[in-house]
């Protein structure tokens, strides 16, 4: 397949290629023509499967400058502000070659540079939901000119209690527009949602959740919850490990963690919603850069960050959502790279793993030799013992026996 099949005109062929893409990715190949012909559509996408482009090409090229004072005519909104930057900095990437000018909106800065860009006119804006109602009851954004309305992450900005907020926007959106909605996974709550924004919408399912998940080498190490740490450190020694997004539970697990490993000499940066933008946008630029080694993140930090190049995905901590841990590992696999997945599980989270291996429809392989080896899962008479009645610890252990076995550093 190729970006010339896809009905894209001239323009965005070259803006294609200048970004180097050379292959459009699934969803890209799906969505791309519905959109162009007017379809409101459900992408069934997460981040990293390429479907910001998926939209935003064919929007773009739908979008006809317009003379005078340019109305907001676009509007996509984000759960997070790094996404809605991220979303911004596309379509500023798309559209170098026309007039067409997009800006960013959310919350944790100052609100005058983004007046100031709503002031000289913008055709796009990729906003989060609290700063753009913010501004649009100072009166600075008009939503009455909307022909382009995008819904971004739907399912985590539900998560993230966001639902009250979108209706808001919603309604205040003209009735004669067209409308997407992207989400990874698509819970009853989404599914009620899109009934209510979408006519008629085409659903396009590029989900690469299972292929993703494919291509990412993934193994589990039972460690017990005070070993954690050691193990971690270990991993990190290996020089493979160049590139590391480690995911905590909470934001006060991610920064007592980055702390220990810059005391063990790991240059290692928090990520989390209590820091302030500045300090985001720095510890990502360090991070991408290559300056910091490790980036300690927690789910909701992590949401569309995109960040190319992430050799492991560390779970520090196994998350008891299981999308969560596809949406986590996925950062390692972006846009058909593969990578490797590392998830540390305590006896407390040994709970989650079934619905984990049910989703990604197969079972994540066991480290069993490593120098923090819970006792537990050890091999050896002390395993049989912990055997639980039902078989599952049995079925457990004689993976752990059979199945992959990788160094660990
Ligand atoms: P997204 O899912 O939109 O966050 O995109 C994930 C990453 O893939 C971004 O860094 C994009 O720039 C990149 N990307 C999107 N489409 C393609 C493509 N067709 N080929 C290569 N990379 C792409």
């Amino acid at each position: 397949m190729s970006f010339h099949n896809l009905e894209l005109n001239s323009a965005m062929l070259r803006a294609v290629k200048r970004a180097g893409y050379t292959e459009p990715t699934p969803i890209q190949t799906r969505a791309i023509p519905q959109i162009l012909q007017g379809r409101d559509l459900i992408g069934c996408a997460q981040t990293g499967s390429g479907k910001t482009a998926a939209f935003a090409l064919p929007i773009l090229q739908m979008l006809d400058p317009v003379p005078g004072r340019r109305p907001v005519r676009v509007l996509v909104l984000a759960p997070t502000r790094e996404l809605a930057a991220q979303i911004n900095d596309e379509f500023g990437k798309f559209s170098r070659d026309s007039s067409l000018r997009s800006a960013a909106i959310y919350g944790g800065v100052g609100q005058q540079p983004q007046v100031d860009a709503l002031k000289r006119g913008v055709d796009v804006l990729a906003a989060t939901p609290g700063r753009l109602l913010d501004l649009m009851n100072q009166q600075f954004i008009h939503l009455n000119r909307i022909e382009y309305f995008v819904l971004d992450e739907a399912d985590r900005m539900l998560d993230m209690g966001f639902i009250h907020d979108v209706k808001r926007v919603i309604k205040r959106l003209p009735e004669k527009r067209q409308t997407m909605l992207f989400s990874a996974t698509m819970p009853p709550a989404v599914q009620e949602l899109s009934r209510s924004m979408l006519i008629d919408p085409v659903k396009v399912e590029a989900n690469p959740q299972a292929t993703t998940v494919e291509s990412i080498a993934q193994s589990i190490y039972f460690v017990e919850s005070g070993n954690k740490r050691a193990l971690l450190k270990h991993i990190l020694r290996d020089p493979a490990s160049e590139r590391v997004l480690v995911f905590t539970r909470t934001k006060h697990r991610a920064n007592n963690l980055a702390k220990q490993l810059n005391r063990a000499r790991i240059p290692a940066e928090a990520i989390h919603g209590n820091k302030s933008q500045t300090a985001r946008t720095r510890a990502l630029a360090q991070f991408k850069s290559g300056r910091t080694a490790v980036l300690v993140a927690t789910d909701i930090a992590a949401r569309g960050l995109d960040i190319d190049a992430v050799t492991h995905v560390i779970n520090f901590d196994l998350p008891n959502i299981p999308e969560s841990y596809v949406h986590r590992i996925g950062r390692t696999a972006r846009a058909g790279a593969s990578g490797i997945a590392y998830s540390f599980c305590d006896v407390s989270e040994r709970k989650y793993l079934p619905e984990i291996e049910a989703l990604i429809r197969k079972p994540i392989a066991v480290v069993s030799e490593h120098p923090y080896v819970s006792a537990i899962e050890a091999p050896g008479p002390a395993a049989t013992v912990n055997t639980p009645p039902n078989g599952k610890g049995r079925r457990r252990r004689q993976r752990s026996r059979g199945g992959r076995q990788r160094r660990s550093a």
